[in-house]
């Protein structure tokens, strides 16, 4: 398998930085960053690094056209737009709900960068995808689909090679990381991880911050997780034993459900803005972060270890968010 076999959309290597402010705060631990809101595509995000293996693949397979499927304010959705601009291939998104009247946040930029947006009412994660595949094909067009999430073996790629990446960094700076939060949603970035970790021997612990807690096409996260870490064994032919309770998934924190803003998301985007001048989106990153700081705060981990937080980006959310930051601060 080649990792280097890939469509260049972003800016590698993300910066890897350490949050001073925030380490005096929680003293007990250092805190650390990577910049995967600064991938550069669109307004950046972790889709930016699964759709460099994913385009390539479309592209090797003489397609013309993308379809995938996300929430409204899918970052995936967004960042899968603006990568088939770059890559001349035409582009489809299928959205649950309705057509909204007003275009805000991810939508608008998807909208702006070329996509054309199917509305599918209750049928939230991509269930109309093939539908909508067969009448591309008839009308001449050679479609490539990219799952929910761009989360199969072809996007997990991104992670596994992020993991080198960050391993080159820490071995640059001489450091070494205990602990690594992360917002897992659709399972193609923890399942990368997964197998990144195996194959570059990185110590440190992940600790994948549940964001839904609803299944994906009648999948559980964690087999979601487990079929493509179990490919990705046979792809890179790994021997090092993983069983299904391997797979980690702090569930602690998605009570509200997706895509709802609570107070702990709240909490969380005003810590890191507020100390660290870094945003975080009400979705995904500030439930991951606010996981975190209830780590920290309880005293979870051990002290003076070493903790990476994965920013994973979504800003474009926090403008379709306004009103339910504005209700609770
Ligand atoms: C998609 C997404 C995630 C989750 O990544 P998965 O690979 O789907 O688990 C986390 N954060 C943001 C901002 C995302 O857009």
């Amino acid at each position: 398998m080649e990792l280097n076999n890939r469509f260049s959309l972003g800016f590698f290597p993300t910066p890897l930085t350490e949050l001073k402010n925030l380490s005096k705060i929680y003293s007990s631990c250092n805190l650390f960053i990577k910049r995967d809101d600064h991938t550069g595509l669109a307004s950046g995000g972790n889709k930016t690094r699964k759709l460099e293996y994913l385009i390539q693949e479309a592209i090797e397979q003489g397609c013309d056209t993308v379809i995938t499927a996300g929430a409204q304010q899918s970052n995936h959705c967004r960042q899968t737009a603006a990568a088939c601009a770059i890559a001349n291939l035409k582009c489809h998104l299928v959205l649950g709900g309705e057509k909204p009247e007003i275009y805000n946040g991810n939508i608008l930029l998807s909208e702006l960068l070329g996509a054309k947006i199917h509305f599918t009412g209750e049928n939230r994660k991509g269930e109309d995808i093939e539908q909508i595949y067969s009448s591309l094909k008839l009308q001449g067009a050679n479609p490539y689909i990219i799952p929910y999430g761009g989360s199969n073996i072809t996007g997990a790629l991104g992670y596994v090679n992020a993991v080198k990446e960050l391993q080159e960094q820490l071995t640059g700076r001489n450091l070494k990381l205990d602990y690594i939060f992360f917002a897992s949603s659709s399972g193609g970035m923890q399942a990368g991880l997964t197998l990144g970790k195996m194959l570059y021997d990185l110590e440190a612990e992940l600790i994948p911050i549940n964001i839904d807690k609803n299944e994906t096409a009648g999948q559980k996260l964690e087999e979601v997780i487990f079929g493509i870490v179990n490919q990705g064994k046979e792809m890179f032919q790994i021997n090092k034993a993983f069983d299904y309770i391997d797979i980690k998934l702090i569930k602690d924190y998605d009570k509200a459900g997706y895509g709802v803003v609570s107070s702990n998301e709240i909490e969380a985007m005003n810590l890191l803005a507020k100390t660290e001048g870094i945003l975080l989106d009400p979705v995904y990153t500030a439930r991951a972060f606010y996981g975190m700081m209830d780590y920290l705060n309880k005293r979870l981990l051990p002290e003076k270890s070493n903790v990476l937080f994965w920013h994973t980006g979504g800003l474009p959310a926090i403008f379709y968010y306004s009103a339910e930051y504005m209700m609770k601060i």
